[in-house]
């Protein structure tokens, strides 16, 4: 018997069960008001430690096919798809939205990004689609499409650089992005402009490692973990926060350090 569900969105409530076993929530399209079961995401624990752009580690990283919702009637994708821009309609009505989730050529997970993008970009939230479309490209990545992972990182980097003014964070992932699409040169010189600003912790490590693949046309995927300066040059208690506060098992974490600690040798 379908029973109402206090703690999630006011226009979801529960689907019909089967033996008492609790089935998804039926969710409300707030586009085209289609009813649809969706799964339910809980963020899992990260064990590892995010990639250059922040794509975070494992368990988190396995569950991108969870991150959106998508309404089968009119293929609005969001991660909740019961709330919606007062403009996403039009966007979602739209030729090139419509374009997009046909385009059988790319993986149907990108398509669902893709169409997030261009809702957020329509809607004015330039940052947030960015972010959606560099997620596009890490399932491009994952389905061995070097292309099309270049083409959506660097429109991620456009929609970035069209927003309001970027903070050093961000300014590493435009980095990172520019570097595994190849463009070496705006990588070199973006990883620099921000290096200039004296970004805290984590930040410049990984800008000098940017800058240091940049130089040696290296387009690969690294971890923060390699950015890691090495332990005698951090201060010995916050190391050991680091490692317990994220989590991370010694040996990964030493492994990291170790590879780190070469790489800042040459430096
Ligand atoms: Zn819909």
């Amino acid at each position: 018997m379908p029973m109402s569900r206090p703690a999630g969105p006011t226009s979801s409530r529960a689907a019909p069960s089967a033996g008492g076993k609790a089935a998804p929530p039926l969710v409300c399209c707030a586009i085209c008001g289609t009813e649809s079961q969706q799964p339910v995401f809980r963020p899992l624990p990260i064990e590892q430690p995010p990639d250059l752009d922040l794509r975070p580690g494992e368990r988190l990283r396995g569950t991108m096919s969870r991150w959106l919702q998508v309404c089968p009637e009119c293929a609005y994708a969001a991660p909740d798809i019961s709330r919606a821009h007062p403009s996403a309609a039009e966007a979602v009505h739209a030729a090139p939205f419509r374009a997009l989730i046909a385009e059988t050529t790319h993986p149907p997970l990108a398509r669902r990004f893709l169409a997030w993008a261009y809702v957020l970009e329509e809607t004015g939230a330039l940052h947030a689609a960015a972010e959606a479309t560099l997620q596009a490209a890490w399932v491009a990545d994952d389905a061995m499409m070097p292309d099309l992972a270049t083409q959506w990182r660097l429109d991620a980097v456009a929609l970035w650089r069209a927003g309001p003014p970027l903070d050093v964070e961000q300014e590493l992932r435009v980095v990172d992005a520019l570097r595994r699409a190849g463009e070496w040169d705006a990588a070199v010189s973006t990883a620099e402009a921000t290096l200039a600003r004296h970004p805290p912790d984590m930040i410049g490590p990984a800008l000098m490692l940017e800058r240091r693949l940049a130089n040696a046309r290296d387009a690969g995927r690294y971890s923060m973990g390699s950015a890691m300066p090495p332990p005698s040059h951090r201060p010995h208690v916050s190391h050991q926060k680091l490692q317990a506060g994220r989590g991370f098992g010694d040996g990964l974490m030493g492994r990291f350090v170790n590879w780190a600690a070469k790489l800042f040798r040459r430096e």
